[in-house]
């Protein structure tokens, strides 16, 4: 490995040098770094769940009655009864048998993948899987396969290698409902198929698809009608929901083996009572009037921005979910943008290599159902006149 210094110096040299920006106040979509308030298209808050005064109320609420951390591991003495109450009803929401919470959807991913797979096995990652996918995939000792992005015809032929080369082995594929650093969807019916085809298993992270998509929020799986198709789905109570933590939601059978094998499920504390009391009180939000109301308001906003923005390729797919790529390529170039946008006050920062590919850094926005018509026209313009 090259001497610490060096590394740094060449990612500055690289424009991929990275540093921690800290939030002293919110007030809605806005935030205030130093002496600057900024509107927010970085969050994952896609709801403004974080800042609902019920969501809140509730995570004081399980402070009061448990205390501000959980004290143990789960299986050690860590699981309360806000745990056990999201598990069941985020399992009745996605219609599963029964749920697991995490400290983290890292953790959740990390977890869950080492235990369905291990060496002799085959995991088959789509190429834009979030991080905690691919770790899992690696730490696993599985044999790793990757098709490029909802590339179908190369998913079958790696699938039918595996079935070839490993005819004991577990086969699990593994791919997000909505893409983290692209906004767009997974192809799941084609997945699906593909799956009962060659007799693999199923897991899709559905982190920004949970409370977004769907009729009630359930995400991107229930709307396709696929829930009895998929193993495992994954999501997190960090975006959507507004708190923190990870859930996996499954067949009881799986959700047992995790228990006794998830190694950052066992090895863990337990998430702290606020943070699952905090995504209950939102769970009730998602799934009432007032959830369907802000996920339409998200929606015309994804729908506007989408409008404004002038250059040819920024139609707004069908589905639209709420994270917006705007693709610069030049990782400097992105730098400077996002500059200009810091500078009349509107936080969407550059994505770089590794999060993305090299050469293909972008801005990537997050909208939300609290940003105002005036925040995102502000957005638009200052996008407008840079490219
Ligand atoms: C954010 C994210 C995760 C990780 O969830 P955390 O709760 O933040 O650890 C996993 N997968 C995807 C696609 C994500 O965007």
């Amino acid at each position: 490995m090259l001497p610490y210094d060096e590394i740094l110096r060449q990612l500055h040299q690289k424009s991929l040098y990275r540093e921690l920006r800290t939030i002293e106040e919110v007030q809605g979509p806005a935030v205030r770094i130093g002496d600057r308030m900024l509107v927010n298209f970085a969050s994952n808050d896609y709801l403004g769940l974080s800042q609902h005064p019920a969501v809140k109320a509730a995570a004081k609420a399980a402070i009061d009655q448990f205390g501000a951390g959980s004290g143990a591991s789960r299986l050690i003495s860590g699981t309360n009864e806000v745990h056990t109450h999201f598990e069941e009803e985020i399992a009745a929401f996605k219609r599963t048998e029964r749920a697991l919470l995490f400290a983290t959807g890292y953790a959740a991913a990390v977890g869950t993948i080492t235990s369905l797979v291990g060496p002799g096995d085959v995991v088959i990652l789509d190429k834009l899987g979030h991080a905690c996918l691919i770790d899992g995939a690696k730490l696993s000792g599985a044999f790793l396969r990757v098709f490029p992005h909802n590339d179908m015809a190369k998913l079958r032929h790696h699938l039918a290698w595996a079935r070839r080369t490993y005819p004991h082995g577990n086969v699990l594929i593994v791919t997000e409902s909505i893409f983290s650093m692209d906004g767009d969807f997974g192809k799941l019916a084609e997945i699906t198929a593909l799956k009962r085809e060659f007799h693999a298993l199923l897991f899709v992270d559905e982190a920004h698809a949970t409370g977004v998509i769907g009729l009630h929020g359930e995400g991107w799986i229930a709307a396709l009608g696929l829930t009895q198709q998929v193993d495992v789905q994954m999501g997190t109570l960090s975006k959507a929901l507004g708190a923190s933590g990870g859930f996996i939601c499954s067949s009881e059978m799986l959700i047992q083996l995790l228990v006794n094998r998830a190694r950052s499920f066992i090895y863990s504390t337990a998430l702290p009572p606020a943070s699952a009391a905090a995504a209950s009180a939102a769970l009730a939000i998602i799934r009432s009037e007032e959830g369907a109301m802000l996920r339409s308001r998200l929606r015309s906003n994804v729908l506007d921005l989408y409008a404004q923005l002038t250059a040819t390729d920024r139609q707004a797919p069908d589905p639209a979910g709420p994270i917006v790529p705007l693709v610069i390529g030049d990782e400097q170039q992105t730098l400077e943008l996002a500059e200009i946008l810091y500078q009349r006050g509107l936080l969407a920062p550059a994505i770089r290599y590794p999060t993305v590919a090299r050469g293909a850094a972008r801005l990537r926005i997050a909208l939300n159902s609290s940003h105002s018509m005036e925040q995102i026209q502000s957005l638009s313009q200052t996008i407008n006149a840079f490219r």
